[in-house]
């Protein structure tokens, strides 16, 4: 058996945990440059958190506020010159994936000139602040992940930055701030994070430790996939399993990647709009009939897990958890195209070819 596991991160959980840790941040530095998206850092009441265990450890701060869903890598320049301006010596984001990943980008630009290449390219640098993160939803688990997903105009997808120095050094997962999220929202990140656990399990880099992880994540959430569909309102106890579900799929794409699942789906982010977890969702049924050709006995513990009979069972189930998005035979052969080319291609176990990607871009997507 051969594997290697590495997850710096120190996982913090429970109500009030940023208050009641707030000694943990003097460890990060002196003058944090806190990065947020719109509004909901504040509704949500994290950011108050954050701000008064900053002043309780007697660190200074800048609230840098607005980062845009799927930023890209002009959006995190802009942001690092601010840091940079302000001295800052650590970062920390509250929100969905994407204040997380910009601040990933941040600690690595403000604290050196690093090019584009390079910030994609390199898997280390020669500083980085540390980071901290506060999730305030439950999906992309990047508060445990050492990859930052940015979006590329030049190549027209999402790359990533893939570093080790950029696993935050502390993850504070207080479900009470993802009380506020959308139905929407929270459909569409649930399913991001079944994707991920599904997706690394059946992945070619999978490892064992992993795979414990990956099931566990998918138990974690399966009870409360049904009533999310159906529309029922959350409560703490189900917003916590939804968080915790994340963050353990997280562990396990910091080991194990994705695949073929998010190559395509970054197409139809950029391209369409859609929501990163509904792309992924829409994609899943098909994606996992075509896995179950060479490996049914895989893909039926995955199902199992998730306490559901069929791939057309999921399938149904998704299809009430993210809304349609139908591509023209054009769209299918572009997005294929740009999605063979992805590294996450290579991780994927059957390796589809360009035919079989387009195969299940139509199937999922063209009615
Ligand atoms: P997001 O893009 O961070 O946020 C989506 C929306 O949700 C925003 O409008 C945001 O509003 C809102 N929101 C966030 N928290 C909220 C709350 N508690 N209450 C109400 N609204 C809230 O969404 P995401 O799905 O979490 O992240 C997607 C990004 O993560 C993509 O760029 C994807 O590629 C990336 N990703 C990264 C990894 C990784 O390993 N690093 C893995 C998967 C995906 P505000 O602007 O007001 O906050
Ligand atoms: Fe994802």
């Amino acid at each position: 058996m051969k594997f290697n596991y590495y997850m710096p991160t120190r996982i913090v959980a429970g109500a009030d945990c940023l208050r009641e840790n707030a000694a943990m941040l003097a460890g990060l530095g002196k003058r944090a440059f806190v990065m947020t998206g719109g509004k909901s850092a504040a509704a949500s009441g994290a950011l108050a958190d954050l701000e008064a265990a900053l002043k309780q450890a007697g660190l200074a701060w800048k609230h840098f506020a607005g980062v845009k869903p799927n930023p890209s890598l002009q959006d995190v320049r802009a942001a690092a010159a601010e840091a940079r301006a302000f001295g800052a010596d650590c970062v920390l984001a509250i929100g969905g994936g994407s204040p997380m990943d910009a601040a990933k980008a941040v600690a690595v630009l403000a604290a050196g000139e690093v090019s584009d290449q390079d910030l994609l390219g390199k898997r280390a640098f020669d500083a980085v602040l540390p980071l901290a993160a506060v999730p305030t939803t439950s999906g992309t688990g990047s508060e445990v992940t050492q990859y930052s997903i940015l979006t590329n105009d030049a190549l027209e997808t999402k790359s990533f930055l893939n570093a080790e120095q950029v696993f935050p050094r502390i993850a504070f997962l207080d479900a009470r701030y993802t009380l506020g999220l959308p139905r929407g929202v929270t459909a569409a990140t649930v399913v991001d994070a079944l994707s991920h656990a599904v997706e690394s399990y059946l992945a070619v880099r999978s490892t064992p430790i992993g795979r414990i992880f990956a099931l566990e994540s998918l138990r974690t959430m399966a009870p409360i996939l049904e009533p999310l569909a159906a529309g029922a309102e959350l409560g703490l106890d189900q917003r916590e399993r939804l968080l915790y579900a994340s963050t353990l799929a997280g562990v396990v794409i910091s080991q194990s990647g994705t695949t073929a699942v998010h190559a395509m789906g970054y197409s139809l982010t950029y391209f369409k709009g859609v929501d990163h977890g509904a792309a992924n969702g829409l994609l899943m049924g098909e994606y996992l009939r075509f896995v179950a050709r060479e490996r049914a006995a895989d893909v039926g513990l995955l199902l199992g897990a998730l306490g559901l009979p069929s791939v057309d069972a999921l399938a149904a189930l998704l299809a009430r958890l993210v809304p349609p998005a139908p591509l023209s035979p054009a769209e299918v052969a572009k997005f294929a195209a740009i999605a063979i080319k992805a590294g996450n291609i290579q991780n994927t176990n059957p390796k589809p070819s360009l035919e079989d990607l387009e195969n299940i871009l139509r199937k999922s997507l063209v009615k």
